[in-house]
């Protein structure tokens, strides 16, 4: 058995890489966007004809989750290909111009430098947050091209971008954007000049090497600055989530200009494009996640289901839901997958390549039970199947997510053996994790400016 199953990736991998058929690859990440906050999961009152139209192409996840509630640990999963306990990357990064210590630890191999590897050509466009000093500088974790930023969130007027260097923890959403390690003067609101750069370096790509973008949105996470004329397309709303929409509608143009820019290179038909929010909408700031419980923050589906699709034309489905659970884990694996390439074996991808799923190859569930853990423990959640535990703050509760997508109606004691199972399970997990590498930042105090 031990050697059919090389011998089996090895016949998938040539099938993927045979001469230069490799597909691109695209992950579209935004930024605190709601369950229900795009078309293609049912919203009706933000206009997003570009990302309902990737889902049309493709497959949507209706299960499709991310492996924490915030931005920092979330993104540190998917760029990591593994649970981020793992390696301690569970808090919100503080951001630090001069700590050495303050990033995704350097002994994990990123999605980007496995790509690199394999071939491709990288580029990341928009927001990091994964480390703001050198040995976190995404040129140094697989990136041959960078433009964008290195800490959790940004102005999006460039007007306001004022700072060269920062030295206080609030300077990051100030700063100057980074073309590589130089700043830049830009001139156009944020959102517009990442889609600008993701289209202008598509249009340098070449049919003989294979791109990998990791096109990074800061969209619509805070503060709810949209430009004068998004924010006139949706007339209708009120308040922040009038704001926020204006946001979600710039995004939707980023996502659109992207696909035209693919369709003019003749790269789209061969091209994979994940699409995804980081983690679930904030109410507060005017996000809708639908029927789910609560929002960014919690473990409940609020804060960890997310809208998410994938395409790649004529190999993937197109128009269809996938129902069974997928993970923000598994853009990895099926990236390196495609690609040819494997995760080192001493550190073993928690994800798994979703295309023999989605092709209808495999029948079976990609993932047999997923775990959530927040803070270092005091927040849980394992899902099984149509089940789930969660615990927060002490109250324990289960729920059948089939039945009751809201988690209204807890079945702890109805099934008690089922909840005791689960719990071991995540106790077991739990035991291969390490402590978080530093605490969330403290929030501004009144005196602090931001
Ligand atoms: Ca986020």
């Amino acid at each position: 058995m031990k050697k059919i199953i090389p011998a089996l990736f090895a016949a998938v991998c040539c099938l993927y890489t045979f001469g230069e058929t490799r597909p691109n690859i695209i992950l579209i990440l935004a930024d605190d966007l709601g369950y229900g906050d795009v078309g293609f999961m049912g919203c009706t009152d933000i206009p997003t004809p570009h990302i309902d139209a990737l889902a049309t192409e493709g497959v949507r996840f209706t299960n499709g989750t991310v492996t924490h509630s915030f931005c920092s640990p979330s993104r540190a999963g998917i760029m990591a290909g593994r649970y981020q306990q793992r390696f301690g990357h569970e808090n919100n990064v503080p951001f630090s111009a001069d700590d050495l210590t303050l990033g995704l630890p350097v002994t994990e191999k990123l999605l980007p430098q496995a790509l690199k590897e394999a071939g491709y050509t990288t580029a990341m466009f928009g927001k990091w947050h994964l480390g703001g000093t050198e040995p976190f500088h995404p040129l140094n974790r697989g990136f041959d091209e960078l433009y964008g930023f290195l800490g959790g969130g940004h102005k999006y007027f460039p007007e306001q971008l004022t700072i060269e260097t920062p030295t206080h923890r609030f300077d990051e959403y100030k700063t100057k954007l980074l073309r590589n390690r130089e700043r830049v003067e830009e001139t156009e609101h944020l959102t517009e000049a990442f889609t600008r750069e993701a289209c202008a370096f598509i249009e340098r790509q070449s049919a003989d090497k294979p791109f990998f973008i990791y096109l990074s949105y800061n969209a619509p996470h805070t503060p709810l600055q949209p430009s004068k004329e998004t924010l006139e397309r949706v007339p209708n709303l009120k308040g922040k989530r009038r704001q926020y929409a204006g946001l979600v509608v710039g995004l939707d143009d980023g996502v659109g200009r992207v696909f035209q820019t693919l369709e003019k290179t003749g790269h789209r038909n061969n091209t994979l494009i994940f699409f995804l929010s980081d983690n679930g909408g904030p109410l507060p700031h005017g996000a809708d996640n639908g029927e789910l419980r609560d929002d960014k923050g919690t473990v409940y589906e609020g804060g960890i289901r997310v809208p998410f699709t994938v395409s790649w034309p004529g190999i993937i489905p197109a128009g269809v839901d996938y129902e069974p659970v997928v993970s923000s884990l598994d853009i990895y694996a099926t990236a390196a997958a495609v690609a040819g390439t494997t995760a080192p074996e001493e550190r073993p991808l928690d994800g798994v390549n979703l295309i023999p799923y989605l092709t209808g190859e495999d029948k079976t569930l990609p993932h047999e039970i997923l775990f959530w853990r927040q803070g270092g423990g005091g927040t849980w959640a394992a899902r099984q199947g149509n089940l789930k535990m969660s615990e927060v703050r002490n109250t324990v509760e289960l729920h059948d997510l089939d039945k009751d997508i809201s988690e209204s109606n807890d079945l702890s004691a109805t099934y008690p053996e089922k909840l005791q199972n689960l719990k071991a399970r995540l106790r077991s997990w739990n035991k291969k994790l390490v402590k978080p590498l530093w605490n969330n930042p403290t929030p501004p105090k009144k005196d602090e400016a931001r």
